[in-house]
């Protein structure tokens, strides 16, 4: 069996025009530029990176972007007051502070200092909060990317068996929460899961958020399941510099019924959703419709 390819790039492109399409009409009928503030402490080249093309996506799709780059150093009373800033500005609508932050800085105070209705990385207790009892949330990005495309694969998810490897904030449990809102029945695995092979087995989805190159293997994985694989790592191989997901994706893709590939899989819906939940942020600010297929 050779496992359908679910290709995120694409699918990452056709929600990007979604959300340019609503931009557009906000634009026309309302008057209204949905705004994304991202915020960067210091100088990490990876979120350097991760920041400019956000930055670029934005404009692309029509919004405005507004890049705060703060010094290394920045006392967190000054990082609280150009928060407290962007939140009363009604131009803003979606708020991005990126991580991780310096040491000296404490995560959790800065993220819970986002206005709930303006942080699209769905970080804040408010949304996480809301997103597990079942309420309307801001809902994070790559958790968000990987139910559309599993939605879109499927149709219904429920009564399927998934298993989440990994149990972080920000992909593994609102991963789980998602799956469940969809009326899956889930298992949340982590380092201390007793015979992952045989859990992983006995899923029809696999989510592997872990952070370790290609440890799920093929022969782990159910016939025809179908795999998303959220992992980013950069290897060597061969003496060169590649991005492989936590899955093996050679085996697996021989086993599975389809799977994302890395990269080009879920790494693109991620900042597709970033830019899905500004404008759906900037639609409830409106008291106007929402996108439709851009929530979960
Ligand atoms: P974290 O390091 O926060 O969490 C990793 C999770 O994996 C933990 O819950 C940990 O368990 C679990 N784990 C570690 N080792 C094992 C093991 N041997 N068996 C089972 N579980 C294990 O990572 P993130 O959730 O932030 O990211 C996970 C991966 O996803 C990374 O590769 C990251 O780069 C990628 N990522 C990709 C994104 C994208 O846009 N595609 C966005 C965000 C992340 P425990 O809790 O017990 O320690």
């Amino acid at each position: 069996m050779t496992a359908d390819i679910i290709d995120g790039k694409a699918f990452a492109a056709t929600v990007r025009g979604k959300v340019a399409e609503r931009v557009a009409r906000l634009k026309e009928e309302n008057g209204i530029v949905p705004g994304l503030a991202v915020v960067l402490v210091g100088e990490d080249p990876a979120s350097q990176v991760y920041v400019r093309s956000k930055g670029k996506m934005t404009v692309e799709v029509g919004m405005n972007s507004y890049e705060h780059k703060l010094d290394v150093d920045t006392a967190e009373a000054d990082l609280l007051a150009l928060i407290d800033k962007l939140n009363n500005d009604p131009s803003v609508h979606g708020i991005l502070v990126q991580l991780p932050l310096p040491g000296h800085l404490n995560e959790d105070l800065v993220i819970n200092s986002i206005d709930p209705a303006k942080d699209v990385d769905g970080f804040h207790i408010s949304n996480v909060g809301l997103l597990g009892t079942g309420q309307k949330s801001m809902v994070p990005c790559t958790p968000l990317g990987s139910l559309m495309m599993l939605r879109d694969y499927h149709g219904s998810l429920s009564g399927m068996n998934a298993v989440v490897i990994g149990r972080s904030n920000i992909v593994g449990k609102p991963m789980a929460q998602l799956l469940l809102g969809d009326s899956c029945t889930v298992t949340i695995a982590h380092s201390r899961t007793k015979d992952l092979a045989e859990v992983v087995g006995r899923a029809d989805i696999v989510v592997a958020a872990v952070g370790r190159p290609e440890m799920v293997p093929g022969e782990w994985i159910k016939e025809g399941a179908t795999v998303i694989d959220v992992g980013i790592n950069r290897i060597e191989r061969d003496g060169k510099k590649v991005l492989v997901g936590d899955v093996d994706f050679a085996s697996a893709s021989k086993v599975a019924g389809a799977i994302t590939p890395v990269p080009g899989g879920v790494g693109p819906m991620t900042i597709a959703c970033l830019l899905a939940n500004t404008v759906t942020a900037c639609c409830r600010a409106n008291g106007l419709a929402e996108p439709e297929g851009l929530t979960a």
